[in-house]
């Protein structure tokens, strides 16, 4: 990007200029990216929401009595959530459409908190739940208390989760399914024993609530976790997630409208209009909401039963790839569109083989191991690989296992990651303070990064010996480390 140019430039230039800049990005579509995007593969969905996104996009959902077509194309988009969800028709269920499951996950938390209005509230989550939960706790002063998840199951025991909430406890959140390897918590007994004490219930199906629905009806096993649970009092899903329309819109229920209520906030004294807001942002595009609308409109219940069912096969077709290979077994049998797989082989590194699958272009994502003593397990969790699945993943799935099969033998004939001991050493020690901005920009430098911006990627494609060196580190290190590269990064261009 450029500060402002004397004078106009020319639209097909600015374009071009974009187009150019977007060459660095990791592929949106083609269904060979397993995080950060949901592709449909129906490249006629896409002319459609662009389309759509246009339309709405002038319209400001701050004021629904201006402009009446946001606020009929958002209830349509709860009534549709309400309904996949054990909402509908004659159920008290609500909802509004927020920016994403981020906003979703601290409105409930904060229409929690200020229902409950104890002095020193306190959140309760298992180890695998999302981090905007903590990010919504920081933000809204409310103390997380993470439960951790049993090794062998990768969820929490009940007993933990109940033995974990105190008079302060002013929501329970659990997850269906949990994004690190799509496993669905035990929804029913949590809400159980939160209704127990008179405390409310969080799913977070931001990830899965749009899927989960359709492969029962495949056939998959899915334990309830929708409003037809008893003390399930609110749900999160994602629209710009597998509901497959473009970002910026997902849906947060309430049971009812009393639990909702507060998560309104309204303002009137001051000379301005008076401001009711549901939602974090005030003034709110209504690009993606016509986009998502569009989108729903468009696939109907039949086309998401389709996607669901070429998933789902992809799903299957990718875990067999990785069942298949002597040294790499999968973290658990996939109930969701996740496929997590570790190594259990100490000549095959997971970070290595991740490169090699990149270079075969398949961008994976690697999830660092959690250190024994952590909040989430105490025994500590491996290193594992991520792969989000979306339909797109269908037509390419074929493919995979041949180039799994030429990545592994690759990474095991390059062998470990050879990151120097000392420096690995110097990682662990390192605590969160030590860690100023020039002392990252310097290990950054060594590291191979580009903290330069511009149409260049800021990470070396090889990125084995990073994910070694970073994994080496505390995760308070890893938090601060990753702020300040950020920081080095998101600084102002001129000309
Ligand atoms: C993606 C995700 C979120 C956060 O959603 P954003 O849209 O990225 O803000 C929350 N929970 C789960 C389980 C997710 O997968």
């Amino acid at each position: 990007m450029q500060a402002l140019p004397p004078t106009g430039v020319p639209a097909a230039q600015v374009l071009e200029e974009i187009a150019a800049l977007r060459a660095a990005d990791q592929p949106t579509h083609g269904g060979r990216l397993f995080a950060y995007v949901y592709d449909s593969g129906l490249a006629d969905l896409d002319e459609l929401t662009t389309a759509a996104h246009a339309l709405g996009a002038p319209v400001n959902g701050l004021d629904p009595t201006a402009f009446p077509s946001l606020l009929a194309m958002e209830n349509a988009l709860v009534g549709a959530a309400s309904a996949l969800l054990g909402g509908g028709p004659g159920s008290p269920v609500v909802g509004n459409v927020t920016s994403g499951g981020t906003e979703s996950l601290i409105l409930a938390v904060k229409a929690a908190r200020d229902a409950a209005g104890v002095a020193a509230p306190e959140l309760v989550l298992p180890g695998t739940a999302h981090p905007s939960f903590v990010k919504a706790a920081r933000y809204l002063g409310v103390r997380p208390v993470v439960v951790p998840v049993s090794p062998a199951t990768l969820r929490p025991a009940v007993s933990a989760i109940a033995d974990a909430i105190t008079a302060n406890t002013v929501l329970v959140a659990c997850s269906a399914p949990a994004y690190p390897y799509g496993l669905v918590d035990p929804v029913a007994e949590i809400a159980e024993v939160a209704a127990e004490r008179g405390v409310r219930c969080h799913v977070d199906a931001c990830f899965g609530g749009w899927t989960l629905p359709y492969l029962r009806r495949l056939g998959v096993a899915v334990p309830p976790f929708d409003f037809s649970v008893p003390g399930v009092t609110s749900i999160s899903v994602d629209l710009h997630k597998y509901a497959y329309a473009p970002k910026g819109v997902s849906v947060l229920l309430h049971r009812s409208d009393e639990l909702r209520a507060a998560q309104y906030f309204a303002y009137a004294d001051w000379p301005g209009y008076t401001m009711v807001n549901p939602t974090i942002a005030s003034t709110r595009s209504g690009g993606p909401i016509a986009a998502a609308y569009a989108t729903l409109r468009r696939l109907g219940d039949d086309g998401y039963l389709r996607l669901a069912s070429s998933t789902w096969e992809a799903v299957r077709s990718l875990a067999a790839a990785v069942s298949t290979i002597d040294g790499l077994r999968l973290v658990a049998e996939p109930e969701s569109t996740v496929v997590a797989f570790t190594s259990v082989d100490p000549g095959l590194d997971l970070f290595v083989l991740a490169d090699e699958l990149a270079e075969r272009g398949w961008h994976t994502q690697p999830q660092l191991a959690c250190p024994p003593g952590s909040a989430v397990a105490p025994e500590g969790l491996p290193r594992s690989i991520h792969l989000t699945v979306t339909a797109a993943v269908a037509p390419q799935v074929a493919s995979f296992g041949p180039d799994l099969s030429a990545a592994v033998a690759a990474a095991r004939s390059l062998g470990p990651t050879n990151v120097d001991e000392s420096l690995l050493a110097v990682a662990a020690a390192l605590t969160p303070d030590q860690l100023t901005l020039d002392t990252v920009a310097a290990l950054a430098g060594g590291l191979g990064f580009s903290l330069a911006g511009g149409t260049s990627a800021p990470l070396p494609a090889r990125r084995a010996a990073i994910n070694t060196l970073v994994e080496a580190a505390a995760p308070a290190v890893r938090e601060a480390l990753f702020s300040a590269f950020l920081r080095l990064l998101q600084r102002p261009t001129y000309g």
